[in-house]
């Protein structure tokens, strides 16, 4: 891999290809995969990530918002896509870009037949959300006679899918509330089928419902944050590969003298004779501010170099006292060895929250 000459968030192709097989090697052959590419594909490149996952064959996309799936179907995306989120002023675009709605509740069910009727459309596919226990989103299990009586007022639309989602399946202590969860999910969807007389088809599981509830695969599983290398675990987080890295470049080197100071608020003094790195990143692009006062760190040929003072919009300034680099060098926020939520962990945060805070100004470079 040549060195990083600027900040640049690397996107590896083939760890995403590693992470798809592995996780598909998790479940029946027969079970479908969706892949969650809502935020940018977890802040990488939601375009580049749908594309190679649409030529390995992946079922269905989903996003959170409508506009995300319009996207996708600028660049030429043909695999259905599933907006998890979306609200009725998006429903006629949905319709005209081929997207399929979560529908949540009465307001969004009727808002939905409504225009969906008004289009002339006939079995358009939306999928039906019921809350199970996250008390999120979705219809309660005393809503499915009204759903269903609904459905049966209308051609308009077909139900392909009911879905649920879990609300601690990364969590072994919350084992007995998962299994809840399934259990209620198989009676609401039981009583559904009942109803309706056709079988949808169900799904229920995030990345960790698939490592840690095989019996609640059902028809399709939703992955998102094991596809771009993150799983419940240290031991998971082995099997899979980092699609990310973010790295940057020394601009500038300070010495300074016991009592200076550096950045604003004077927020760190010198405890000694110092030297300092300035590094092109800043909260302008997803390095919050949490990460500032030695909180987070970058590497360094491979030293850890700690965050000192405020992070500024732009840049921040690193310890590099007792490391040997000189500017120009590459630093590295996190890669396949330095993970993302090692670094998320020095901020009490999580994987999660750091990769998708990687602002659109960070340069993507996709590694074939
Ligand atoms: C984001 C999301 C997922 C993906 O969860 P991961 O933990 O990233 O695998 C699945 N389902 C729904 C409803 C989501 O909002």
């Amino acid at each position: 891999m040549p060195k990083a000459k600027e900040t640049v968030l690397e996107i590896d192709l083939g760890a995403l290809t590693h992470n798809f097989n592995y996780l598909k090697s998790k479940l029946k052959p027969t079970t479908k995969f969706l892949a969650v590419v809502k935020a940018f594909a977890y802040g990488s490149d939601s375009i580049e990530i749908a594309k190679h996952l649409e030529h390995l064959n992946v079922d269905y996309f989903a996003v959170a918002y409508t506009k995300e799936g319009v996207v996708l179907r600028d660049a030429g995306i043909k695999t259905p896509i599933l907006v998890l989120h979306p609200q009725p002023v998006n429903f006629n675009t949905i319709i005209e870009r081929c997207l399929e709605p979560s529908l949540y509740n009465a307001k969004v069910l009727n808002a939905f037949i409504k225009i969906a009727e008004e289009q002339s459309q006939a079995n358009y596919p939306v999928h039906i959300k019921f809350n199970t226990g996250l008390n999120r989103l979705g219809f309660w299990e005393n809503d499915v006679d009204y759903v269903v009586s609904k459905l049966k007022t209308t051609k308009s639309i077909k139900v392909k899918s009911i879905f649920s989602h879990l609300a601690a399946s990364e969590d072994k202590d919350e084992i007995e509330f998962t299994n809840k969860q399934i259990e209620f999910f198989k009676l609401i969807s039981k009583a559904f089928e009942n109803h309706i007389g056709s079988k949808p088809w169900l799904h229920l599981c995030n990345t960790s419902g698939v490592l840690n509830y095989s019996e609640a695969h059902f028809d399709m599983v939703r992955c998102g944050i094991g596809l771009y290398g993150f799983g419940n675990s240290a031991k998971e987080n082995e099997n899979l590969f980092p699609v990310a890295s973010l790295k940057s470049v020394i601009s500038q080197i300070h010495k300074i003298e016991k009592g200076e100071t550096v950045g604003y608020n004077r927020a760190y003094k010198a405890k000694g004779f110092e030297k300092t790195a300035t590094i092109p990143i800043g909260h302008a692009d997803g390095i919050s501010r949490i990460y500032g006062n030695e909180n987070g760190y970058v590497k360094i040929n491979g030293c850890k170099a700690p965050i000192i003072g405020n992070v500024c919009m732009d840049m921040i300034m690193v310890n590099i006292s007792d490391i040997n680099c000189k500017e120009g060098d590459e630093v590295i926020l996190f890669d396949a060895a330095n993970k993302a939520s090692d670094l998320a962990e020095s901020a009490n945060t999580i994987s999660y929250e750091i990769i998708t805070s990687i602002s659109q100004r960070v340069k993507r470079s996709i590694i074939k």
